[in-house]
């Protein structure tokens, strides 16, 4: 069986990664003749919109998946017309824009931080009247790892703020000070059976995640799990699926979802029994999916703008390099580390190490 993917970037160099094992081959498309799946997938490369590269890809493969947001919603429903899409193209169309998304929230009942939609200067005036400072806004589409975001901390960076971003779709969020960012991946076959990985607890460099660690037992797992299974449901769901949630005095708040498999899952190549990768082709092929369950203590550490040296990694024990091949640019993530211990003690320990040697290189 063949599969296509949208993007050639890490993510569809690891969904190819792991298919092969299972048999599987891949095709990706992208406009970067050095996008790094290539490496281990064929590939179209073209502009998403080019419909005769779309449906060369449709032709080529049993079904397409993608792993990049910013796919336009025409090319999508243009594939749609030849081959099976999963994930449904309507969830990324949300997941596109913040306040669709927060509506979507909003509908399902999953509490979110107070929010405006903002069209005018006169807008963000009123909103951040009501919403109160700091608060944060947000360019509608298109923003990820924190760019189209500004923080506004006084009346004073309301001007400045508004000369930067005015002029695109915006949003008004309250700035919530949470005790800690989590996450959670499910993924759902065409059957509409579910399973869920263990909540993740993330940390973030300058809006780049930078450390994700396995919770194991939470809590809030099974809040967290009845929150994706009604998104779920809503969008009829196949594939992987993250949520990124604040924890907020023991309740959570959403922030976002990501259609596709997603950073804070990549501990599980090595720290869970199946994968997110695996997982979301057994979704969307239609297959059993994967038990979940974490092996050992697990968390990922991202190389953001710089690889550190490979001997000064695998030395390491119980760590596991994945170098992604991409050329290094500030704040561009090229490769992670994930490990694995037998106790939190030693996860937490040999985390810090890896934070340590992992330089962080940002714009
Ligand atoms: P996002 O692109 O919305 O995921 O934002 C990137 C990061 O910025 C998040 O992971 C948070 O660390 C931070 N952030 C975004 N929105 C908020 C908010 N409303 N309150 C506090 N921190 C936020």
């Amino acid at each position: 069986m063949k599969i296509g993917i949208l993007g050639g970037g890490q993510l569809a160099r690891m969904l190819a990664l792991a298919g092969y094992p299972l048999g599987l081959q891949f095709v990706v498309l992208d406009p970067s003749a050095d996008a790094c799946a290539a490496q281990v997938a064929s590939l179209i490369q073209a502009d998403y919109d080019d419909e005769n590269a779309l449906k060369q890809l449709a032709d080529e493969v049993d079904l397409v998946t993608f792993e990049f947001e910013n796919v336009p919603a025409a090319s999508l429903a243009f594939l749609k017309d030849n081959c099976p899409v999963y994930p449904p193209p309507a969830a990324l169309q949300i997941a596109q824009d913040r306040l669709q998304e927060k509506n979507m929230f909003c509908k399902l009942n999953i509490p979110v931080p107070e929010f405006r939609d903002v069209q005018s200067k006169h807008d963000l005036q009123q909103a951040v009247a009501e919403i109160g400072l700091p608060a944060v806004l947000k360019t509608r589409s298109m923003g990820y790892d924190g760019k189209g975001q500004i923080v506004l901390k006084s009346s004073e960076d309301i001007e400045p703020a508004w000369q930067t971003l005015g002029g695109q779709l915006l949003i008004l969020e309250a700035m919530v000070a949470f005790d800690r960012e989590v996450s959670i991946i499910g993924a759902r076959n065409r059957q509409g059976d579910t399973v869920f990985y263990p909540l993740s607890e993330n940390l973030h460099h300058q809006g780049i995640l930078h450390c994700a660690r396995c919770l194991g037992s939470d809590d809030l797992q099974v809040l967290a799990e009845g929150y994706i299974k009604s998104i779920f449901s809503e969008m009829d769901y196949v594939g992987v699926l993250a949520l990124e949630l604040f924890v907020v005095n023991g309740q959570l708040l959403a922030n976002e979802i990501a259609p596709r498999v997603h950073n804070s899952g990549h501990w599980t190549i090595e720290g869970a029994q199946i994968s997110q990768f695996e997982n979301h082709l057994r979704a969307v092929i239609d297959w059993p999916l994967g038990n979940t369950d974490p092996v050992e203590f697990a968390a990922m550490v991202n190389f953001i703008g710089a690889m550190p040296e490979a001997r000064d990694i695998i030395q390491l024990t119980d760590v596991h390099l994945h170098h992604y091949h991409k050329a290094p640019r500030p704040g561009r993530k090229i490769g992670h580390a994930t490990v694995r211990k037998r106790s939190s003690e030693d996860l937490a320990e040999a985390v810090d190490t890896l934070l340590r040697i992992a330089p962080v290189v940002k714009d």
